[in-house]
């Protein structure tokens, strides 16, 4: 065979290789991410809260939906032992740049509301309810912006019985059941199995059955990194001995899943409170 034809065949057997390469890897440099088109929004009291879910933030962000994050509070009652923060301004703003840090890290769009901590709750009636009544238009007006496929909040326990977090559950779940959403939209509340809590007070104020808490999210070794990281963005508000293996250890002791429960609406019509 002469040297060009050896030549010649050389580059037909590269060129045919290299369609071979672009056809195997075609389809998957152009495969969607599985939940790309998916919009999730989460909506949270304060500036932190977040981190009870954070893992499925990341992941969900990773695997391609749209994740938003509501954080309602501005947070400027965080005060606590392993720091001398003051409450008030300062802090807020202390607590809205460590936010966007964890909002960034979770690949998450942050809206924070920056309502004022507690809702004005020490005010009494004539300062918490018109808070209050102007938290729940907005978080309406979020939703028929962002239409979401699936929102996650606070349930009845709100995880810590926080008031504004449990007012910030129930505003979320009021917003949902005021129309007929005409996108399918879900609703779930975080929830912690009773079994997963050691005393049994917490058993009370904070567990669930498991039979309410069916829907059981896992994630990656990956995902909770990024959520390690993120928690560390809330620097005043965490132990600075705490590192990120510590967080790691303590979110998955039960194993790395976060459970939530689905808001159920009754099938049929009924005429009788007794089946
Ligand atoms: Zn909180």
């Amino acid at each position: 065979m002469q040297k060009h034809q050896l030549y010649r065949n050389q580059v037909l057997r590269q060129g045919l290789f290299t369609l071979l390469v672009i056809l195997l890897a075609g389809p998957i440099s152009c495969a969607q991410k599985p939940y790309e088109g998916k919009v999730l929004l989460a909506v949270f009291a304060h500036p932190d809260d977040e981190s009870t879910v954070s893992p499925i933030l990341a992941k969900y962000a990773r695997e391609g939906a749209k994740v938003h994050l509501v954080v309602v509070t501005d947070g400027r009652y965080g005060t606590n032992d392993f720091h001398d923060h003051k409450a008030g301004d300062e802090l807020v703003v202390t607590r809205r740049e460590e936010m966007k840090c964890a909002a960034a890290l979770l690949g998450v769009e942050l809206i924070h509301l920056n309502f004022h901590d507690q809702l004005r709750a020490g005010e009494g009636y004539d300062g918490h309810v018109p808070h209050a009544r102007e938290m729940v238009k907005q978080l309406n007006d979020i939703v028929e912006r962002i239409k979401p496929n699936a929102i996650i909040t606070w349930g009845p326990d709100g995880g810590s019985t926080h008031m504004d977090h449990r007012l910030v559950g129930a505003s979320v779940t009021q917003v949902y059941l005021s129309k007929d959403w005409q996108k399918p939209m879900s609703l779930y509340f975080y929830g912690t199995p009773v079994e997963n809590i050691d005393d049994a007070e917490g058993k009370t104020l904070r567990g669930q059955a498991s039979k309410f808490l069916r829907t059981k999210v896992s994630y990656t070794d990956e995902d909770l990194e990024m959520a390690a990281k993120s928690y560390r963005c809330h620097y005043s508000q965490i132990d600075p001995m705490l590192t990120e293996a510590d967080f790691i250890e303590r979110k998955s002791r039960k194993g790395k899943f976060v459970y939530l429960r689905k808001f159920e609406a009754p099938k049929s019509d009924s005429d009788s409170v007794f089946e």
